[in-house]
């Protein structure tokens, strides 16, 4: 097992990344604490927040699926950074919330900027044809960026901008509980797992990430330009599907994250 230095904050306290194997216990949950002052939106604190589970205003517990609905129009109000101005708007995910999985890329691009969609253009399609060939359906999972917002002439996030919109990637993983994680990319990968990460030496292997098991592989649009990727992907993409049966198959209460949401009342 190989420890790696935590370079990020998950749900505002520093995550520990830690090598695994792909059929390890996965350690115990990160104990929530308080957003640094660097993380910190000012809506963090704000008693209109949903959270799964959590009873409203009028004792209706809410989904997650609701919970990230509320997220996501606060996000689109969002103006943190730079981006924002450039762009048509912000695309913030898409998929099955409760589906245990999310798929991390970098930033959308023109087409998801055009859209509102995340992985819709030429590399978003080929995902998809990706994620068939191992048995997902593309709204059986989640998809969604670390940059909300489309960086002009779809340059790569400066690290400023994925800094300020860090906040938002760490409440979606608050509401989505996942599982597990896929980076797509050594962006999103450098994002999470610190900034000695290389894609092509550490894709395919398994981390830790909280209470999330994550790994990272090539980005669909790095196959477009070399195939002889779409090998390696193939790959780390049947170990992702393995575990992800694995995850749905156990009992619920022996679950690490995805938890299901009490039903609406
Ligand atoms: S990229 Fe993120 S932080 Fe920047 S404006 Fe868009 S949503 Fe806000």
């Amino acid at each position: 097992m190989v420890e790696k230095p935590a370079q990020m904050t998950l749900f505002g306290v520093p995550a520990t990344v830690t090598e695994v194997a792909a059929d390890a216990t996965l350690p115990p949950a990160v104990a929530n604490g308080p957003l640094s002052a660097a993380n910190e939106l000012p809506a963090a604190a704000s008693p209109d927040i949903l959270v799964p589970g959590q009873e409203g205003f009028f004792g209706v517990r809410a989904t997650r699926a609701e919970a990230l609905a509320s997220l996501a129009a606060r996000a689109r109000e969002c103006r943190r950074c730079g981006l924002r101005e450039g762009c048509r708007g912000v695309v913030f995910g898409e998929g099955d919330p409760d589906s245990g999985i999310v798929f991390l890329g970098e930033a959308p691009g023109a087409v998801e900027d055009e859209l509102g969609r995340p992985f819709v253009g030429q590399a978003g399609q080929l995902l998809d044809r990706i994620l068939l060939a191992v048995g997902f359906r593309r709204e059986q999972v989640y998809i969604t960026n670390t940059a909300l917002c489309r960086p002009p002439g779809n340059r790569a996030p400066l690290p400023e901008e994925t800094a300020a919109c860090r906040p938002w990637f760490e409440e979606r993983l608050a509401v989505l509980q996942p599982s597990i994680i896929v980076c797509l990319g050594a962006s999103a990968g450098r994002n999470l797992l610190g900034p000695e990460f290389g894609i092509t030496r550490d894709r395919g292997r398994w981390y830790s990430f909280g209470q999330a098991k994550l790994m990272a592989t090539f980005h669909p649009a790095a196959l477009l330009r070399d195939p002889a990727k779409k090998r390696p992907v193939w790959e780390d993409l049947k170990a992702v599907r393995a575990e992800w049966t694995r995850f749905r198959s156990e009992p619920e209460a022996a679950r690490s994250g995805g938890r299901p949401i009490p039903p609406g009342n």
